[in-house]
């Protein structure tokens, strides 16, 4: 197995080169210093190694398994994890009154793209505790933080997000699990809880010593009915183990056994086959989906990191492979020796598409972490509302493209278990699907962010896409570059014109188009920016003017090969093509 994970050289050019990261500190009020954030991501790449890595692959073959009804865990999993808390790094992000270091979203980001590299499945369990103890210390009661969200920053419990139902996933109006009150307590109002979850990721396990769920659900009015539509969604913090140390009314009703990221527990959870499970809402009655959304932001940026990473670490088996397998001449040769696969033209192509996907999409989702501290400036909490859909998106869709791409290059080897590619390729496939699959994405982008309410983001995304297109125009190399995706952004305002003349009932019909071509020049402008960058570093030696020529070259396939497929998509979207639309559901 390869220890190769990330680009290091990458990694601190993102960080240093490109996004300032020193400056960035001083900017958000951080009193972390830059030797700290080295220590930080050094610690984190080690683990990652020697403590994740390490079973990625057994645990895929060895996955969780149901027995008389509790859920058993691979035990490294947990190894790894009592590791990764007593090193601190499950409180990382939290302020220091929380029992954290409070770390920048950006840094904690770039440490966890080691963890996604090495082994998602079972740094999972640690993003959703992360993210579960992050809602109920923003919502939640001082009893409430102190009691459910403490010990899982602490990393000693975890968490889950319980939203999706076996009839309600997209549609989380639709769900019914119900809330009935049932007196309250220290911990505020207290419901019983009945309903079926599903999906459940880390549902249950044997490697935490409890597990907080915040549950979805719905309290039913005077009649009995419960509310239609989002507006009736609260949110539930249910614990497996009660606070009096008694197991709640939670039955784990199955496994289900996926196609990758195999060593997160995935669960149908059926709350209250009894009296109904132990509940204390978080804030108010309606709340609850309001709640989530603003947690949401965060968490679809650590799915594009998580594909970002998968992509990131394809990309470099590849290359690795390629400059050593030998196969074939070069055209015209008949005899001597075979060459290395990385000679011929058609695996350069496949590399560098990988490259290009795989490290814009790293760029992507740092540059969103930057975003995310920065929410002081309404001018990022913009631009990131605009752009989350295609940070989930993009490195998904891309990168999972990416992890196909490495498939290829390893031909046949690729597609077998004794190379981690494949297995790459299975763990990215869940991420166009979880958090919002790609077609939801895709009308929140046209339609509440380009169109609707939000549309604010759009023109301070093309101001600084504008701005990079016009600081390449005094680079040689880059002008060209520049243009074009000035180009592109007035592509993008005349197909938003077009649009709003077509029939509001018609005008999302084409918006997944819409995102992939907005995620084209979304890619081309932080290629740009990226190639910039690199042509302004002083390169000292020979590694370091290959790695600036890889960026410009990366920039160059960009704006050659891909950012011309927005065009053709944006005529689509903005003459209202009725190629797919129109069909009946009996055509098929
Ligand atoms: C491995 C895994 C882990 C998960 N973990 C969790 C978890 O921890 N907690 C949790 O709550 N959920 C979790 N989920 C659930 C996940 O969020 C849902 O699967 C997802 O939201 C899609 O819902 P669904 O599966 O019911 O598909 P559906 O909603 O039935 O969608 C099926 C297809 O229809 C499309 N579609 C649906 N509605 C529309 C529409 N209005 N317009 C256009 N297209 C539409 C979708 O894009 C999709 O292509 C997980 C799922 C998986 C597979």
């Amino acid at each position: 197995m390869s220890d190769v994970l990330l680009s290091e050289r990458d990694m601190a050019f993102l960080l240093d080169d490109w996004l300032g990261l020193e400056t960035h500190l001083a900017a958000i009020g951080s009193d972390t210093d830059r030797e700290t954030v080295s220590q930080y991501l050094d610690l984190s790449a080690k683990l990652a190694a020697d403590r994740f890595l390490t079973h990625y692959k057994k645990s895929d073959h060895e996955e969780p398994r149901l027995e008389n009804g509790r859920v058993r865990v691979l035990p490294e999993v947990g190894e790894a994890l009592r590791e990764f808390a007593e090193l601190g790094l499950f409180s990382a992000s939290f302020p220091a009154e929380l029992g954290g270091m409070g770390l920048p979203y950006l840094v904690t980001s770039a440490s966890y793209a080691w963890f996604a590299a090495a082994n998602g499945a079972s740094v999972g369990y640690a993003m959703l505790t992360g993210a579960n103890a992050r809602l109920i210390a923003a919502f939640g009661s001082e009893a409430q933080r102190d009691r459910f969200a403490l010990p899982q920053i602490e990393g000693r419990w975890f968490g889950t997000m319980c939203l999706s139902e076996p009839q309600a996933g997209s549609s989380l109006g639709d769900i019914r699990t119900r809330a009935v009150p049932d007196g309250s307590d220290e911990f505020g109002d207290r419901y019983r809880l009945t309903g079926n979850k599903m999906w459940i990721s880390g549902g249950d396990q044997d490697i935490s010593e409890n597990i907080v769920h915040l549950v979805l659900a719905k309290v039913p009015g005077e009649d009995g009915a419960l509310p239609e539509g989002t507006e009736g969604i609260s949110l539930f913090i249910v614990p497996k183990i009660l606070p009096d140390g008694v197991h709640n009314d939670i039955a784990v009703a199955g496994l289900n056994h996926k196609m990758g990221n195999r060593g997160t527990s995935n669960c149908l959870l059926n709350f209250g086959e009894g009296e109904g499970a132990t509940g204390w809402i978080v804030g108010k009655p309606g709340q609850g989906l309001a709640q989530m959304f603003m947690m949401m932001n965060e968490a679809r940026v650590a799915v594009g990191l998580g594909a970002a990473s998968l992509a990131c670490r394809g990309y470099l088996l590849a290359r690795d492979y390629a400059k050593e397998r030998l196969q074939g001449r070069a055209p015209g040769v008949r005899d001597g020796t075979p060459v290395a696969i990385v000679d011929h033209a058609d695996i350069k192509r496949m590399l560098i598409a990988a490259k290009a996907y795989s490290e814009g999409s790293l760029a992507l989702c740092l540059y969103a972490a930057k975003l995310v501290d920065e929410k002081a400036n309404p001018e990022s909490t913009a631009l990131l509302d605009l752009l989350t859909p295609v940070v989930k998106t993009y490195p998904s869709e891309f990168g999972r493209l990416a992890n196909d791409l490495a498939i290829q290059v390893h031909g046949g080897y690729g597609y077998t278990r004794d190379f981690d590619v494949e297995q790459l390729y299975r763990d990215n496939r869940l991420n166009p699907i979880h958090e919002g699959t790609t077609g939801i994405q895709a009308g929140d982008l046209l339609g509440r962010k380009i169109l609707g309410r939000g549309a604010g983001g759009f023109d301070i995304f093309s101001k600084r896409a504008e701005e990079a297109a016009s600081r390449a125009a005094d680079n040689p190399d880059l002008a060209a570059h520049g243009s074009a995706l000035a180009d592109a952004i007035g592509n993008l305002e005349e197909t938003i014109v077009s649009l709003k003349a077509l029939d509001p009932a018609r005008r999302l019909d084409n918006s997944a188009l819409f995102l992939e071509a907005f995620g084209h020049v979304v890619l081309a402008w932080l290629w740009l920016e990226q190639a910039l960058a690199a042509s302004s570093m002083i390169a000292a030696d020979e590694e370091s003017r290959a790695f600036a020529a890889g960026k410009i070259a990366a920039c160059r396939y960009y704006f050659e090969v891909e950012l011309p497929k927005s065009q053709h998509l944006l005529a689509l979207v903005g003459g209202g093509s009725t190629a797919a639309a129109s069909l009946g559901a009996e055509i098929f």
